[in-house]
Parts: C-alpha cells; sequence; structure tokens
C-alpha cells in the first residue's frame, strides 16, 4: 500500500462531512488498493451495507459479481478490485422508503483524489446514475438507459452499468441487449483485468 493511498483511506474512514445530515451517522464503507486495475463506483450503502461495513454485501451485490461472473473471494479481493462508491456513508431512507442517493459533498470531496491514488486502473465500471454524471459529464446521455446503451463509446476507460438493484429487474427485461450483448463484453475485460 502507498503512503498516499493508505493515508487517503484513513481519512476517508474518519470522515465527518456531511454528518449532519446523516440519519444514522458516519460510517465511510469503501476498500482500493493501488494494485487493482478494476474499479467499481457505485452509489451508496444500504442498511445491510451500513451494519456490516462491507461494500455489496447483499442482495445487488450477488447480482453484481453476477454480472461479473466473478466469486465473492475475487470480489473483495481489493489487490484486484477498489470498491469506491460516489457516497461512502448510508444516506437514509426518503419518504417513498427507497435510500436516498449518495450525499452531494463525497464525490467531490473523495473520487479524484482516490482516483489518483489508482494507478494501474484500466477500467472503472460506472454503476447508476450519479457515478455516469460524474465522470462522464456532458458526455452522458440524456437518461440512463441511453448512456448504458452507448456503452461502446466510453471504452476502454469506462464502462456504464444500471444499479444490480432488485428496483431494475423490470429495465432489464426491456433491455435484453443488455444482458446479450454488454454483459458478455464486461465479463470478458473483467477476467483479463483480473
Ligand atoms: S458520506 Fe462521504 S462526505 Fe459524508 S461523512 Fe461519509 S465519507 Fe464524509
Amino acid at each position: 500500500m502507498t503512503a498516499a493511498l493508505d493515508t487517503l483511506l484513513q481519512q476517508a474512514r474518519a470522515c465527518r462531512l456531511c454528518e449532519a445530515e446523516l440519519p444514522f451517522g458516519p460510517r465511510p464503507v469503501l476498500r482500493a488498493h493501488p494494485a487493482a486495475r478494476l474499479l467499481i463506483v457505485s452509489q451508496a450503502p444500504g442498511t445491510r451495507v451500513h451494519e456490516t461495513g462491507i461494500p455489496f454485501n447483499d442482495p445487488s451485490g450477488d447480482r453484481l459479481r453476477a454480472w461479473l461472473a466473478v466469486e465473492r473471494d475475487t470480489f473483495y479481493d481489493e489487490h484486484r478490485i477498489a470498491l469506491v462508491p460516489m457516497g461512502f456513508c448510508y444516506p437514509g431512507r426518503d419518504e417513498r422508503g427507497g435510500d436516498k442517493p449518495p450525499r452531494p459533498e463525497c464525490a467531490p470531496a473523495w473520487q479524484p483524489p482516490i482516483r489518483a491514488a489508482l494507478p494501474r486502473v484500466e477500467l472503472t465500471l460506472l454503476v447508476g446514475l450519479y457515478a455516469q454524471g460524474f465522470y462522464l459529464q456532458d458526455r452522458r446521455r440524456a437518461s440512463l438507459t441511453e448512456t448504458v446503451r452507448a456503452w461502446r463509446d466510453y471504452l476502454p476507460d469506462f464502462l456504464p452499468l444500471p444499479h444490480p438493484s432488485w428496483r431494475n429487474t423490470a429495465w432489464l427485461k426491456r433491455n435484453p441487449w443488455f444482458e446479450e450483448e454488454l454483459l458478455p463484453e464486461l465479463r470478458q475485460r473483467v477476467h483479463t483485468l483480473l
């Protein structure tokens, strides 16, 4: 572990920047090592991740691992995969019972320095609207579906994905090209990197 990333991770794990907005308090959940060649930028922890402190330790994680065709051991090997979400702490629930979006303070404070301390990353998976907006900026299309459908335009650096939540099961049914075209390419690239 380089001193730069080690220091950054310690600072991030001690972050209290938006503490006043977090109903369950800060508990930053992220994993990274300078050797990682795959970076996954997702949204924010849900309740189960908040409780366990393990990213993607929930049904969304199971679906994401199935998309990547990797086992849990590989997925949690931070020498290979860095897991750095747009919001490190659980943001609480909205009025409709869903999870709130990642806190807007988090990504501007932490994504640039952490990304700069991951020199071996060759592919970044942008999971969901927030990660796509932050990294693709005006290269993002008008909707998540259009951005993900244009996935070939963002390679070799980025691959946009929908969130693997059960809430997107209907989206997956409506967009069969995702499983038929994007996932085989994703799996091939991930396995080459790992
Ligand atoms: S969500 Fe991000 S900015 Fe807010 S306290 Fe947690 S680590 Fe800090």
